[in-house]
């Protein structure tokens, strides 16, 4: 039987970010990922923030367009513009070519490879067509929002937005990102994030407004789209998804399992982005598996290292969230001064 210190479910942002570090030590390492190529199809907005620079070096050919500013427009009319500085990607280059960078660290990748179970010290794997039993010590659930991993080890489901996005051809280059609030975008917002030549266009919401029916997201986008003018420019791509906006579980670890990025809860419960998260929250969880095996430091290490550096703004947002949702009104006004405040703008 095939025997690893430790597994990586997922080959996104945060699960080879994980495994970067963990290889780089010498643990041997597999990322099993159930895309045929990491980070395609894409499922994001793509924005983040110049801050990630700290974290990683991305690729030119990885940065699809640089902005400055966000610009955000509120249901009253007014809007204002915030310093932003940072990159809209190319999600699926900046993905894969974090998926190579863990490859070159010495992890082993398993793609078109899905996770099915846990079992103890076993991951249950197909590949292939073949079911295959994978022993390990350590398991990193990186599978995003819907992990199994986490549901596997007894989590709760993360309560989740839904979003649903274009990208469009534009005749000329936007310079900075747009976000559009609406009583009618409940719990959230619609985008037009430009990307040179085109631009994604999306919107993102917890439920159907404040009577309660179900999202109807395509409705939202089209009327979206015909306010904007561009109900008739050419659709590249079409995508959508979801994004937990409940914060991260409080204990992350549990046993010799540890959750990150998506997996764990590490999105902004207001805003939504989670790139820069999940990146930050590999990177822990790859150091605490370090220490775990080099200095036999507790794997749950890693969720008193998360609530230091990342657990203040998150946690913030989750009541910032919780807030938002239980006074969302139709009233433009009132509106606009609840967004102002809990996007601190
Ligand atoms: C429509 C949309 C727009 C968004 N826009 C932005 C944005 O502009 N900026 C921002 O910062 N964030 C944005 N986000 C959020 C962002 O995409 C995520 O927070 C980020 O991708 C999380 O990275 P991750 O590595 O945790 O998970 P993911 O990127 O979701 O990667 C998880 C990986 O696990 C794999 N996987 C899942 N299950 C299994 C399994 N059983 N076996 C094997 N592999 C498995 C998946 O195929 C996937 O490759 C957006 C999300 C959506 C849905």
């Amino acid at each position: 039987m095939r025997e690893y210190d430790v597994i990586v479910v997922g080959a996104g942002p945060a699960g080879s970010t994980a495994a970067r570090i963990a290889a780089n030590v010498g643990l041997k390492v597999l990322i099993v990922e159930r895309k045929r190529r990491p980070g395609l199809p894409v499922q994001c907005a793509e924005y983040v923030p110049a801050l990630i620079d700290l974290e990683v070096e991305i690729p030119e050919k990885a940065v699809a367009q640089r902005v400055e500013g966000m610009e955000a427009l509120f249901p009253d009319g007014t809007t204002f513009t915030v310093r932003a500085p940072g990159y809209l990607l190319r999600r699926e280059v900046f993905d894969a070519t974090l998926a190579q960078q863990a490859v070159e660290a010495g992890a082993e990748l398993w793609t078109d490879a899905c996770a099915l179970a846990l079992a103890e010290d076993e991951v249950i794997v197909r590949k292939e067509g073949r079911i295959l039993t994978v022993k390990t010590r350590v398991v990193v659930g990186a599978d995003g929002p819907r992990s199994i991993v986490a549901r596997a080890v007894g989590y709760r489901p993360h309560r989740l937005a839904v979003a649903y996005q274009v990208e469009v051809e534009v005749p000329e280059p936007l310079r900075v990102t747009r976000v559009y609030f609406d009583p009618t975008f409940f719990g959230g917002y619609a985008w037009v994030f430009p990307k040179g030549s085109t631009a994604n266009v999306g919107v993102g919401v917890t439920g159907g407004g404040v009577d309660g029916r179900r999202p109807d997201l395509h409705g939202l986008l089209g009327k979206f789209l015909v306010f904007l003018g561009w109900e008739k420019r050419r659709i590249i791509r079409r995508t959508g998804g979801f994004i937990p906006v409940n914060g991260p579980y409080w204990r992350c670890c549990s046993g010799r399992v540890i959750l990150c990025g998506d997996a764990g809860g590490f999105t902004h419960p207001v805003t939504g982005a989670g790139i820069l998260f999940a990146v930050q929250s590999g990177e822990l969880a790859g150091r605490a598996m370090v220490r775990y095996f080099c200095e036999a430091t507790p794997l749950s290490i890693y969720d008193e290292e998360w609530r230091k550096f990342l657990g203040p703004p998150l946690l913030r947002a989750v009541r910032h969230r919780r807030r938002m949702e239980a006074v969302w009104t139709e009233d433009a006004q009132a509106l606009t001064s609840l967004l102002r405040e809990v996007w601190q703008l």
